[in-house]
């Protein structure tokens, strides 16, 4: 492990993907030092997802001698990471110590950009929150000031809790990794000028992830969303911006500049759609992004003062009167707004099963307040469009997440991280703050 205390923390130190801790394949020729930290990832992840373990329940599970499983724990309980919490009732063993992994003691800020809007909250390593706030709106010409508030926020978060250990950042894509941009943020030109991985990787005293924000989603839906089969996974953002998270084989996929997966950017009406800031021409994120659906209200006229509300606030409406049970003309329409928007969601659906064809799609942030209303518009779109095979072992969900869980995505980011290389961390934590 290098000295890196005297350095600039940055993603580039980190392999931006998470392990799937059941693989025991990848270690042939690797070096010993590499073996040995992704042996204790994957001691890590099992206490994660299974809570108390004995060493023998680990040693099985992951295929690894007691010995290596006793060699890697020592270390983990050195770092107060892994604490021991006694014998394990109804062992049939001579003795059986239980493991725990020490999750309150570790904190993690995550920083959500959503075009409009920062949030910036602070949770433990299983994603309880700590605290949450809203900064002011942001326009395209207070960016700026968006920024200097939020390297205020986050020194004044590390300042009054010692145990933040890092800080993960969910930013709309396509975030092109290699740079550290945005390559494209519709309508908000001025957060292209953004080098994330400068304004806030360099001189920060704790390491600093940035992901895309859908991908950033899919890590916590991993994390938090409570899934079977989380390891085929495709995390559909229905927000600001539409975006796309893919999990397959329990790592995200990226592509070439980090770039792929860029959903939103995918056309449903190549010829006669709406024009879009990327270039192309009718991208589904002029259809279904909440500014999109926003734009439809308005136009429509079926909230009063809609143009005065913010996307969520104007969304919220329409998908509550749509809900109503007495009929009148606005009902009428909020309701067929809300079957489009919820064909365009299954349009979305059928490029994701064609393109990755994963086990489980799920529908979240503002477009998911929908509800199965929308849900199942989109699922009989799904049922039209593609083969029979796919639609019988494709599940589509709701996100069982908060709508502000844009947020614990990029807390996520930092969490998977800790999880997936927790060497780094234990060198970063300064002596004396253990407890
Ligand atoms: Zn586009």
């Amino acid at each position: 492990m290098q000295d890196t205390k005297s350095q600039p923390f940055s993603i580039d130190h980190l392999a931006p993907s998470i392990p799937d801790f059941y693989d025991d394949t990848t270690h042939a020729g690797a070096p010993q030092s590499v073996v040995s930290e992704r042996n204790r990832s994957r001691t890590l992840w099992h206490l994660y997802r299974y809570g108390i373990s004995s060493r023998a329940q680990i040693a099985k599970t992951l295929g690894l001698t007691p010995a290596a499983i006793t060699k890697i724990t020592a270390r983990l309980i050195d770092a107060d990471i892994v604490a021991e919490t006694g014998d394990m009732k109804g062992s049939k063993s001579r003795r059986s110590i239980g493991l725990i992994i020490n999750t309150a003691q570790f904190h993690f800020i995550g920083v959500k950009f959503a075009r409009s809007l920062v949030q910036i909250g602070v949770f433990d390593l299983k994603g309880t929150r700590l605290s949450l706030q809203d900064m002011p709106r942001v326009s395209d010409d207070t960016i700026d000031a968006a920024i200097a508030a939020t390297h205020k926020a986050i020194d004044s978060l590390l300042a009054s809790d010692p145990n933040i250990v890092a800080i993960g950042m969910a930013v709309p894509g396509p975030y092109l990794h290699g740079t550290g941009y945005a390559a494209l943020v519709s309508s908000m030109p001025h957060w292209r000028n953004i080098n994330f991985q400068e304004e806030f990787g360099r001189q920060c005293p704790v390491p600093v992830f940035i992901e895309q924000d859908a991908r950033a989603g899919a890590l916590a839906q991993r994390l938090f969303g409570e899934l079977e089969d989380a390891g085929s996974l495709a995390y559909f953002l229905l927000g600001e911006g539409v975006g796309l998270g893919v999990i397959e084989n329990g790592r995200l996929i990226y592509g070439n500049l980090g770039a792929s997966t860029e959903l939103g950017h995918v056309s449903i009406d190549a010829i006669n759609g709406r024009k879009c800031e990327c270039g192309n021409v009718g991208c589904l994120e002029r259809y279904c992004s909440a500014g999109a659906i926003h734009e439809q209200i308005d136009e429509l006229g079926i909230i009063d003062g809609s143009a005065d509300m913010t996307h969520i606030e104007a969304c919220r409406a329409l998908f509550s009167l749509a809900e109503q049970q007495n009929d009148n003309q606005r009902i009428g329409k909020a309701r067929k707004l809300v079957a489009d928007i919820g064909r365009y969601v299954g349009y979305g659906c059928v490029i994701i099963c064609n393109t990755f064809n994963p086990r489980r799609i799920v529908l979240g942030d503002i477009g998911a307040l929908g509800g199965q209303r929308l849900l199942k518009i989109a699922q009989n779109v799904v049922d039209e469009r593609i083969i029979p095979e796919i639609v019988q072992s494709t599940e589509i969900t709701l996100s069982g997440l908060p709508t502000d869980a844009a947020v614990l995505g990029a807390a996520a980011t930092a969490i998977t991280q800790f999880l997936d290389h927790p060497s780094y961390f234990l060198a970063k934590r300064p002596p004396g703050n253990t407890k």
